[in-house]
């Protein structure tokens, strides 16, 4: 008898673990189709048809503060650096000649808050707009792999700093599925956060990452482990942390400057939509204080406007919403996905059925627009007092498509109250700055990762799209084989699509 019980008890175990693992495979299975892994990967091969050495003849290039485009001159590039440059370079170089005609030669883009996540393709997408280095903000080891290639010339991409996906700490249940679904790095105690810093500092990400959701005390064990370490934190300002906290942290870069309203909100006491005009106010009180604080802690801002300005649009109505973004760009498994879904039914931003009773859409559109004038007032204030900036997307959270919204939050940014210089500059120099890599200037011994322009963006921001080529380590790639990438992954995202576009989406075809 005790025999046979043991039997049914060892079943019973066994068939236990075996649906444990069985529910482990399929929700990692669903996870990674959410994130984009479920699209056919296209051809990145670095090609090699670009001399090893070459003079790009005859283009305005981009002076060092951005403020103008010098008189036309000569650029020599080899083995992926610009070697020299200056008026009448061609005889001298020996070397094979790239006409330029005039051009506009400037740094390639630096994109400060991306998710590539498991969608490769969008290293395509990144070049194909003329960005030629992305901050990853939720870093997992495959990305260094695919930093490592593109710096070894294997993989076709630009250039990438791979933040660590952000650490947080939760419970054991709430942590057990957080890491399982949205890869946080999961710390439950500050002795852990500590650790977890020096970890991934040893796997060799260029910096963490605070999240939302990161308690007190391990924001401050976080903070130490990084200043001990010597590697850059960066990110949100935790839900449990105060700005004074921020100010006291290792704390390098703020990923977003809602974030800053955010901890604002928090010191005013959680504005609702009947003290919306009341917050306002106090975001004027104190928005310069909190800009002066920003630079006496020399702590770098991601804009990442554009996203939020379209918050009140994508609560409300993500139909009307859908209407112009380039839906067709972006991984279906992303936009289809419960994950970071953009499509109606799953749009994250979206509000919920349950939640639209009478009056609702008013009180939603009145508390984003709020959050997004909150916005504005901060960036304002963050602009005049000359706290350096880096322009970033958050690239593949609806309705951001890679590559395509650095352009529209280089807008936003004009928008906003930026010079068309200075919004070249967070796009540039600033981010090369703050990354310390040798990009973000035309200048000897920078990287030869640039952009060809046929129309002067200082003149219109929106002349950014005028790529006539793209320079990736000094390899040229043509409009033709940026449009003919731009096709290849459009074509791959058709090939995994399971809900079809609908014709009154928005679609991006060649720039
Ligand atoms: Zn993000």
């Amino acid at each position: 008898m005790l025999k046979w019980g043991l039997r049914i008890l060892g079943v019973f175990v066994l068939l236990n673990v075996l649906g444990a693992i069985g529910a482990y495979v399929m929700i990692d299975r669903s996870v990674f189709e959410m994130f984009g892994g479920r699209t056919p990967v296209i051809a990145l091969q670095p090609s090699d048809e670009t001399p090893e050495r070459y003079v790009l003849a005859n283009v305005r290039v981009l002076e060092p503060d951005s403020e103008q485009f010098s008189e036309p001159m000569d650029v020599v590039i080899e083995n992926g650096v610009i070697a020299d440059m200056g008026p009448d370079m061609v005889e001298r170089a020996a070397a094979p000649v790239m006409e330029g005609e005039g051009r506009y030669l400037m740094p390639g883009l630096t994109d400060s808050h991306v998710h590539l996540w498991n969608s490769q393709n969008d290293l395509a997408l990144y070049l194909a707009y003329g960005v030629t280095q992305v901050r990853e903000m939720h870093g997992q080891p495959h990305h260094l792999e695919w930093r490592d290639q593109i710096t070894q010339g294997e993989l076709l991409g630009p250039d990438l700093f791979v933040v660590a996906a952000q650490i947080a700490t939760y419970d054991f249940a709430e942590g057990l599925w957080q890491s399982l679904t949205s890869k946080r790095n999961v710390a439950r105690t500050p002795e852990a956060a500590d650790q977890m810093v020096r970890d991934l500092a040893a796997s060799g990400y260029d910096a963490v990452k605070a999240s939302s959701y990161l308690s007190h005390s391990g924001y401050e064990a976080v903070s130490a482990a990084s200043a001990d370490v010597g590697i850059p934190l960066v990110g949100h300002v935790p839900v449990a942390a105060r700005l004074d906290d921020l100010w006291a942290s290792n704390q390098r870069e703020v990923a977003h400057v809602e974030e800053l309203i955010k901890g604002l909100d928090r010191d005013f006491g959680g504005y609702g939509v009947s003290t919306s005009g009341e917050y306002l106010d106090y975001v004027m009180e104190h928005r310069d204080a909190v800009a002066q604080s920003m630079i006496d802690n020399e702590i770098v801002l991601a804009s990442t406007l554009a996203l939020v300005s379209s918050f009140a649009q994508q609560k409300v109505d993500t139909e009307g919403a859908l209407e112009t973004a380039p839906v067709n760009l972006v991984n279906p498994g992303v936009a289809e996905g419960r994950a970071m879904g953009w499509l109606p039914d799953v749009n994250i931003y979206s509000v919920p059925q349950q939640y639209r009773n009478e009056g609702w859409r008013d009180r939603y559109q009145t508390y984003w627009t709020t959050y997004a004038q909150a916005q504005q007032l901060m960036f304002e204030a963050v602009l005049a007092a000359g706290v350096p900036m880096v322009a970033g997307t958050d690239a593949n959270v609806p309705l951001m498509a890679p590559g395509y919204s650095m352009h529209q939050e280089l807008e936003a940014l004009v928008y906003a109250g930026m010079t068309p210089a200075e919004a070249l500059e967070s796009a540039t120099g600033t981010p090369g700055r703050f990354m310390d890599w040798n990009t973000g200037r035309v200048l000897p011994g920078f990287r030869a990762n640039l952009v060809l322009l046929n129309a002067n963006p200082l003149e219109d921001i929106r002349n950014i799209s005028s790529i006539e080529a793209v320079v990736m380590h000094g390899e040229v790639l043509s409009r033709d084989e940026l449009d003919a990438l731009l096709d290849a992954v459009v074509a791959a995202n058709d090939s995994a699509r399971n809900t079809p576009l609908d014709p009154a989406w928005g679609q991006a075809s060649g720039l």
